[in-house]
């Protein structure tokens, strides 16, 4: 079957496939238009305020993501406590009856391609996603193929993985099962939802979402409930006809990090204003420091690797090896940390990074990003216990990283929400020994600038399941 694929045709399906799912709003704020991008984009049909919903989408097909040291969850509802091998032996984890019921038809199609086993099979556990698409409808199957998929051997790999385990198709199941997997690597989000135990992690295919573009300057951010809708937001006020974009990489990350990822994973090349400025907004996020003159050494075109490096000062060029062996070097220092070592971070932050990178750049971004959840979290540096010297330092970092991002131009972001929430417990233990001191009056001001941070995280997190329950100040 060959979809010719169409503004007209796209709309069309993802209109129905909402409906289905109770989920298409009538006065929607968003419409599908061609983007300049060379794409399907979706747009903004009317201003949008920042922090409003913009749409909520559900997959169309989704299933279990883990990494090797997790445990296994129910495949129905993904609860960890009794989910046990399933008493058919299909050997996929379920946890009861009612899960039993609504597994039945995807048992009988595994049992069918294999037979019976004795354990719970983790392999197919990780494979599961692809395999659920031999059971989609015509109505789903119609949006698949809508959404665009990436082509090369790369992908479709959890087909061979499953006739690994001893799963046979047919050669029509085969290649479907195979296109479904281009499809999720293009579009598929990662989801991580709160459970019984701990949290599950997912992919799925979320088919409105998947068509929103990708930019490192994104104008919306989204959270999941505990049923696997995407609620999405705007970051940042939009106007009438502006394109709608989020972003497909992490957005601590520098340029080159960034374009490598998606280069790597997505195949293309992002063009944003952010990606086009070496600066990256005056932020100087992978600027590295010039040995002559400790100006600011950045690449010359952040949109190939093969770029070379230049002092923003003196002209002295670096060899692109060079740094890319510093940064290589820095980064497996970071990784041998232990949450422990605060002390030997701190003097490594300080002391190595401050006279070779620029205070923004991603490697002491990132290791910011670290200390602020160890000062006030780890057992060994709990809140209440802390010298002031640290609290302090907690809540200098927060305000730095916090300022980078508002430089990034990246609004109300989930990590802002986070650094926002963290910057107010400071504030909160501040205050608290404030009132403590018998030789000074308590610092009012700390609360008013608390309750600021405390508003801000609210208004940002108020959708995340795993958003702190706490009281006011
Ligand atoms: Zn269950
Ligand atoms: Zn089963
Ligand atoms: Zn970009
Ligand atoms: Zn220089």
């Amino acid at each position: 079957m060959i979809f010719e694929r169409t503004v007209t045709t796209v709309s069309e399906v993802i209109d129905n496939f909402l409906r289905r799912k109770g989920l298409r709003n009538e006065n929607s704020a968003w419409s599908l238009g061609e983007s300049p991008l060379g794409e399907i984009g979706v747009f903004a049909n009317r201003d949008i305020a920042c922090g409003e919903e913009v749409f909520r989408d559900y997959p169309v097909i989704d299933g279990p993501r883990i990494k090797p040291t997790d445990f296994l969850f129910c495949v129905v509802c993904c609860k960890h406590n009794d989910a046990q091998l399933c008493a058919k032996k299909c050997g996929l984890p379920v946890c009861s009856n009612v899960c039993y019921q609504k597994h039945q038809s995807e048992c009988e199609l595994i049992r069918n391609k294999r037979g019976n086993v004795d354990e719970i099979d983790r392999e197919l556990f990780q494979n599961l996603t692809p395999l659920r698409c031999l059971s989609l409808g015509d109505d789903d199957r119609a949006v698949i193929a809508q959404l665009k998929h990436h082509k090369g051997s790369k992908h479709g790999i959890e087909v061979d993985k499953l006739k690994d385990i001893g799963l046979c198709f047919e050669e029509k199941e085969e290649d479907y099962i195979r296109l479904v997997c281009c499809v999720m690597d293009a579009n598929a989000f990662e989801v991580l939802i709160e459970t019984d135990v701990k949290e599950a992690n997912f992919r799925g295919l979320y088919p409105l979402a998947g068509l929103v573009n990708h930019s490192c300057v994104p104008n919306l951010t989204h959270a999941f409930d505990q049923n696997k809708v995407m609620m999405v937001r705007a970051s940042v006020p939009i106007r009438k006809g502006q394109e709608l974009f989020h972003s497909y990489v992490r957005l601590i990350w520098s340029t080159p990090t960034r374009q490598f990822n998606l280069a790597k994973t997505k195949h293309f090349t992002c063009k944003c204003p952010r990606c086009l400025d070496p600066t990256e907004f005056g932020t100087y996020m992978s600027g590295i420091l010039c040995k002559k003159c400790r100006g600011n050494v950045l690449p010359q075109n952040p949109l190939t690797i093969k770029s070379n490096w230049v002092c923003e000062d003196c002209g002295t060029e670096v060899a692109k090896q060079e740094v890319a062996n510093l940064i290589c070097a820095l980064g497996s220092v970071l990784r041998s940390f232990d949450d422990e070592d605060l002390e030997t971070m701190l003097k490594f932050l300080h002391l190595k990074l401050a006279r070779l990178v620029h205070a923004n750049h991603e490697i002491a971004v990132d290791l910011k990003y670290r200390i602020v959840w160890i000062i006030g979290h780890h057992e060994k540096y709990k809140l209440r216990d802390i010298e002031s010297q640290l609290l302090d330092l907690k809540s200098r970092i927060c305000e730095e990283l916090l300022n980078l991002m508002e430089n990034l131009k990246l609004g109300d972001n989930k990590m802002k929400g986070l650094l926002s929430y963290e910057m107010f417990i400071s504030l909160k233990e501040k205050y608290r020994r404030s009132t403590l001191s018998k030789t000074n009056f308590p610092d009012k001001s700390i609360t008013q600038q608390a309750e600021k941070y405390f508003k801000e995280a609210c208004s940002i997190l108020r959708e995340e399941v795993n958003f702190p329950n706490v009281v006011s100040i």
